[in-house]
């Protein structure tokens, strides 16, 4: 592939939200936008994750950013042309207390306030919604039909194809080794291959995004969570039609439309890491949520089983906008929902960085709320 020099943007990261917000800066206008990635694409969170999308948020800023992010993904395959495996089977959430319903139901008040659908169901009808539930230990249900997944691979894919048909440029096997300033002010990469001069640069990086900042002397909060996922062998499709998730419950379990399984929850201790690597313990605790909430899964196999990195911040909230380093953008920090976000993150980005007023205010996710004790904490999280 024919290296340049310069570049009107590079981007660090090739996962969905790079490849994203480089479909979108192309798409407004930008003329010469770099991808940098050191593995391949979707090597890091992107192809190792859930690839739920949901709008059962607990802030306004995450409702805003999921409802429209819906929006885009209910279009998407006619705007990029290419199939993404879409599927809005709808997020039945499940709390197994008093104050648990209680909080869902407050948030589902903000949601519906914002035009966000959701709405308590009974035990009978989440059994209507989702016929091999067992969850007669339940208090409650919220539900909301427009959220569901899509495929990772084919949805990146789609971003990145669309993206090179507008000059897109992405360096697969090309690890940006430093960021190059000058009067505090960003001027290009260094990478592996050779420098690129650029009038902007944007961190995209995922899990490793404090260590790029690094690379600037900026000094993000973020830091990697290791979380295990796995998938069965097929069972008769349609037994969980929707993501069946919650929070106190600790799992989300999905199935695929051939009847595969996918399910995950978060690990104890939330420790840091940048590793993956997978352990006994996730499949025999996994095995045994899935078991209870969905018999029929008794005595099936497990036929994989991964792990990947969650980009998380202090307060469960991304991390957009600039730094001191001028013109160094970030895009990170997603705290394992940086898949369903990644369109609308990437539109308001690109439409900020090409003089276009962002469909949705992101100055609140600015890095330096956490100096400023302006949090944006999401309560709906595991
Ligand atoms: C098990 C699991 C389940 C998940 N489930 C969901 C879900 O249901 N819904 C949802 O919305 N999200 C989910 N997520 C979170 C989601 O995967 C991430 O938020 C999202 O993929 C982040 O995309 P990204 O492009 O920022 O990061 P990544 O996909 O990790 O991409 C970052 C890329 O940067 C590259 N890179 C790093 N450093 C450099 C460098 N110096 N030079 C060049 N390249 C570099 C890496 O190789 C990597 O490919 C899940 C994550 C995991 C691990």
């Amino acid at each position: 592939m024919e290296w340049k020099n310069r570049a009107d943007a590079v981007i660090i990261g090739g996962g969905i939200l790079g490849i994203a917000t480089a479909y979108y800066l192309a798409k407004m206008g930008m003329r010469d936008v770099v991808i940098l990635e050191r593995g391949t694409v979707c090597c890091g969170s992107t192809g190792r994750c859930g690839a739920g999308i949901r709008a059962q948020w607990g802030t306004e800023m995450n409702c805003r950013l999921a409802i429209a992010t819906i929006g885009i993904f209910e279009h998407l395959e006619d705007e990029l042309g290419m199939s993404i495996g879409l599927n809005q089977c709808g997020y039945l959430l499940v709390a197994y207390s008093a104050q648990e319903l209680a909080n869902l139901r407050s948030y589902m008040k903000l949601q519906n306030e914002l035009g966000i659908e959701s709405r308590t169901v009974s035990l009978d009808e989440a059994r209507e919604i989702c016929p091999a539930l067992d969850a007669g230990d339940a208090e409650g249900f919220t539900y909301h039909a427009r959220d569901g997944h899509a495929d990772p691979f084919l949805t990146t894919y789609a971003f990145l194809e669309a993206a090179k048909g507008m000059g897109v440029v992405c360096h697969r096997k090309t690890e940006c080794t430093g960021i190059r300033i000058k009067y505090d002010a960003a001027v290009g990469v260094s990478t592996s291959k050779g420098d690129i001069d650029a009038g902007i640069v944007i961190n995209c990086a995922g899990g490793y995004a404090s260590q790029v900042a690094a690379m600037a002397g900026v000094d993000l909060p973020n830091w990697g969570e290791r979380h295990e996922i796995m998938i069965t062998e097929p069972v008769e499709p349609g037994i969980c039609p929707p993501m069946l998730m919650s929070f106190s419950g600790n799992y989300y379990i999905q199935q695929r439309p051939h009847g595969s399984i996918i399910c995950g929850m978060s690990p104890a201790g939330h420790h840091h890491s940048a590793e993956c690597g997978t352990t006994w313990q996730f499949i025999t605790r996994m095995s045994r949520v899935l078991n209870r909430l969905l018999p029929a899964t008794r005595d099936i196999r497990v036929v994989r089983h991964w792990s990947g990195l969650y980009d998380m911040t202090p307060d469960g909230s991304p991390i957009i906008g600039e730094t001191d380093v001028k013109n160094f953008y970030h895009s990170t920090g997603y705290s394992g929902h940086g898949f369903m976000l990644a369109p609308i993150a990437g539109k308001i980005l690109a439409q900020h960085l090409t003089g276009t007023q962002p469909d949705i205010d992101f100055s609140p996710l600015d890095y330096r709320r956490f100096a400023r004790g302006e949090l944006i904490t999401e309560p709906n999280i595991t």
